[in-house]
């Protein structure tokens, strides 16, 4: 196992990964930009690096600044964390080059699934069900074009191989502006990835995201740790999620499950790992694998029992995974809301200074965030502040006490979006489960 790690991120992820570090006796780096010295796991890490300026492009994205901080303190790994250079197949190379592990997959796996022509080519190989579409990248025959238009059937949607964040797609309802579709997209997508290769895919009108968590070590051993249900998004961002997915049943969470972990070991994947689907009418259509611990991890530690971060940390030193596909069980269920710095109503960013915080407890309640009392929000970065997730032997369980956790938390000094948690944990479409990933935004009157 590692002595001394790097952790390239901020906020409560950076905070969640040093715990694990802590617990597993690894020494822990905070690297933090000029506006984060006071973060909370700067101030309990063992050592620390200022590597720039406030702005994410002078700091958190600065490549030679990580490597040095890695360097100057004699460690031996960097975890990335989400977000900033986590999916970055260039950084993972320069690291390894550098001499120090990527607590991630390698830069191969890494670049095959950030191009999601190559993705789906290779769920396709694997067995996994993907999004009836055009077979690969699009060519410039516009005859073969519109072929592919009527035999996918309208509506579809043309999306760049190269895209990310919800950028680089554009939905065609009719034959008539395919072309024209095609085109812009092309453009744009050259402009924004530098890659103008698009793809066409049938457009699913009322579908729910459902994901599933994978994790493989470097021994060939690939295990799915079950579903997370986030179709409760604005913009494409996810607000609330949750484990297991309401309405699925054993068999086909073990059905896909396996399919994702045979894409694993078919692609020699290390690491955690998500495969995205949209799901809809019963079918499950792969969108694009997320090569990074996410988010909405600890939904998915609560109902099965596993550390995902410890684990991660395990596979990148080079040990086996700690547990078999038979080891687990699937138990309760959880529930995470994103807690955000914003105004409730309209979504504003509300950086500032937190005069009081009171953090939620009691039976089945986990708090993953950074803030304490005095502590400022910058106005620099994402505006998650922390996440609430509960836990319950049933879902209606997990809900009640989601209710009582938000009703008991209270961060004074900046707007947060509680008040919007609250509406949502208490609505009757939520509570019965199995919303689509538009029903958020319907309900806002977006
Ligand atoms: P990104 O990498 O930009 O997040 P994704 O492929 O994950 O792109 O798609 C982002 C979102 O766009 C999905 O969560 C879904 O809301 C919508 N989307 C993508 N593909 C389709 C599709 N074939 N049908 C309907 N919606 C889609």
């Amino acid at each position: 196992m590692f002595e001394k790690i790097v952790i390239a991120n901020r906020g409560e992820i950076a905070l969640r990964i040093q715990r694990a570090c802590r617990e597993l006796g690894i020494k822990t780096v905070a690297v933090h930009s000029d506006a984060d010295k006071n973060l909370k796991h700067v101030l309990l890490a063992d050592e620390s690096v200022c590597i720039g300026p406030a702005p994410s492009i002078d700091s958190y994205l600065n490549v030679p600044a990580l490597i040095s901080a890695a360097e100057v303190t004699d460690s031996q790994a960097i975890h990335p964390g989400y977000g900033f250079l986590s999916e970055n197949a260039d950084f993972a190379e320069r690291v390894e080059e550098s001499g120090f592990v990527f607590i991630g997959p390698s830069p191969e796996s890494i670049r095959t699934m950030g191009d999601k022509v190559q993705a789906i080519k290779a769920m396709v190989k694997a067995g996994v069900p993907t999004v009836p579409g055009s077979d690969g990248a699009l060519g410039n025959d516009p005859d073969k074009n519109m072929r592919i238009g009527q035999r996918i059937s309208y509506p579809v949607i043309i999306k760049a191989s190269g895209g990310g964040g919800g950028r680089g797609m554009r939905v065609v309802r009719s034959e008539a502006s395919l072309l024209n579709a095609i085109s812009v997209t092309k453009t744009e997508a050259g402009a924004t990835f530098d890659n103008d290769e698009v793809y066409m895919e049938k457009f699913l009108e009322t579908p729910r995201h459902i994901e599933i968590q994978v994790i493989a070590d470097e021994h060939g051993n690939a295990v799915h740790l079950g579903e997370r249900d986030c179709s409760m998004q604005r913009r494409h961002q996810k607000v609330v999620e949750e484990a297991p997915a309401p309405g699925i049943s054993e068999e086909t969470r073990n059905k896909i499950g396996e399919r994702c972990a045979e894409a694993c070991r078919q692609i020699g994947y290390r690491g955690a790992g998500t495969f995205e689907f949209l799901y809809e009418n019963g079918e499950f259509y792969f969108i694009e694998m997320n090569t990074r611990i996410q988010v909405e991890h600890p939904v998915t530690e609560f109902i099965t029992g596993i550390d995902l971060v410890r684990e991660q940390l395990r596979v990148a030193s080079g040990l086996p995974l700690s547990f078999s596909q038979n080891d687990i069980k699937i138990k309760g269920h959880a529930i995470e809301c994103r807690i955000n710095a914003e105004d409730s109503k309209t979504f504003l960013p509300s950086p500032g200074r937190i005069e009081t915080y009171h953090a939620p407890g009691g039976p089945g309640v986990r708090v993953d965030s950074h803030i304490y009392s005095g502590y400022s929000v910058p106005p620099y970065y994402d505006s998650m502040i922390g996440k609430l997730i509960t836990y319950g032997n049933t879902r209606d369980i997990a809900i009640a006490r989601m209710n009582t956790a938000l009703s008991e938390m209270v961060v004074q000094g900046i707007n947060t979006n509680i008040a919007l948690q609250q509406d949502i944990i208490s609505d009757s479409s939520f509570k019965a489960g199995g919303t689509n990933i538009h029903y958020l935004e319907k309900k806002l009157g977006l």
